[in-house]
């Protein structure tokens, strides 16, 4: 069964052709969406509304859950953390975090991740494999499902970011095809514009998503203001440094909908790059630009041996003055399920490469 077709990657049309093909009428293609991205089933079993030999013909040759749960972690602040497994045994992380007024699921697009930030655990682990759209959209499902019982209706809007592992412009294909899934009225109904792919810089891929038309929002990691540090920091920009980046940028603002804001994503690093001259430098760069943008100012999780910490409470607010002095909006995310390592990449490459187990907070193992 391992090259059985994943069938929670296939659109509805895609999923009534698929039936089609095994002689079946259009309208059971629409109830199996129904059921897969609607009732967020995952067995063939539950899905009692079609014929038993269907459901073993499907059986077959079919696919329908492409990820199981490894383990879970819950925080003080209520934040899930998933370490999920793919069928060829590749970690997969998923974080849930509940907000007043809505549900973000952030999650991964690779397993592991071709690139080096130096500040990332997840880099560690290099590239396992790019995911398929099926297993990214399983993510969704699975979280839903735990965090608010199987196909039961999430009580707030969810959005979803494309920050966990991996660097999703490097599987963008796949990345659409399960956002143009989870998209579906009849589905999930998750459409792009609660959606953001947060990239670290692959220019071409910057320019290719400001083509699409229904494309989601985009976040770019930033993490320093000037080319000397930023290629220490994020090797990627040895290869798109930083004025060819900001180009794109410039050239994706052009895209952008009334009242929306390219988002410049910093983490701020103690001693590394949250000066008040980097805070200047930071500012400088944006506004000689002039991209209409924001900058969110995270909070670095701390994980061995990995040799950074975070910058002070102190130091992240005055960072954040000098960039509004100058006209920059500027946000500090909160930071959300620090107690369960909440930061990209930071459970896998806590168990894959160190091999240490997580016992602190543990709800549950499958
Ligand atoms: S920060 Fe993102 S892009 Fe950089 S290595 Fe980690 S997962 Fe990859």
């Amino acid at each position: 069964m391992k090259d059985a077709i994943q069938l929670t990657g296939l659109s509805q049309p895609e999923l009534v052709s698929f039936l089609e093909t095994m002689g079946e009428p259009a309208y059971r293609g629409r109830q199996l969406f129904a059921a897969l991205q609607h009732r967020r089933l995952c067995s063939f079993d539950e899905i009692t509304d079609l014929p038993k030999d269907l459901r073993t013909r499907l059986n077959n040759v079919a696919k329908l859950a492409t990820l199981t749960v490894q383990s879970q972690y819950l925080s003080d602040d209520g934040t899930r953390r998933y370490l999920m497994k793919t069928h060829d045994s590749l970690p997969v992380e998923t974080v849930f975090i509940p907000e007043e007024r809505r549900d973000t699921i952030c999650f991964s697009s690779q397993s592991g991740c071709p690139l080096q930030c130096t500040f990332c655990l997840t880099a560690q682990l290099g590239l396992l494999r790019s995911l398929t759209a099926a297993e990214i959209v399983d993510q969704i499902r699975i979280t839903l499902n735990d965090a608010y019982g199987t196909g039961v209706k999430p009580p707030r809007g969810t959005n979803l970011v494309a920050m966990g592992a991996g660097e999703p412009l490097l599987n963008l294909d796949q990345l659409l095809k399960a956002l143009r899934v989870m998209s579906d009225p009849q589905g999930l109904h998750i459409v792009p514009n609660r959606v953001t792919v947060s990239t670290a810089g692959v220019v071409p891929r910057i320019l290719e998503l400001a083509r699409i038309s229904d494309r989601p929002h985009l976040a770019i990691s930033l993490a320093a203001p000037t080319d000397e540090l930023r290629n220490e920091l994020m090797p990627i920009n040895k290869r798109w440094p930083l004025e060819e980046l900001l180009s794109a940028c410039k050239a994706f603002e052009k895209t952008l909908k009334p009242g929306e804001r390219l988002t410049f994503e910093y983490v701020m690093l103690a001693g590394i790059n949250d000066s008040d001259e980097q805070a200047r430098q930071l500012a400088n760069l944006l506004n000689r630009h002039d991209i209409r943008s924001k900058v969110n100012l995270i909070p670095h999780n701390p994980a061995e041996p990995l040799p950074y910490r975070p910058s002070s409470d102190a130091v992240v607010e005055r960072f954040k003055n000098i960039l509004e002095s100058k006209g920059v909006h500027t946000y500090v995310r909160r930071p959300r399920g620090q107690d369960i390592f909440a930061a990209c990449g930071q459970l896998a490459a806590r168990q894959t490469t160190l091999n240490t187990r997580v016992e602190t907070n543990l709800v549950g193992a499958n």
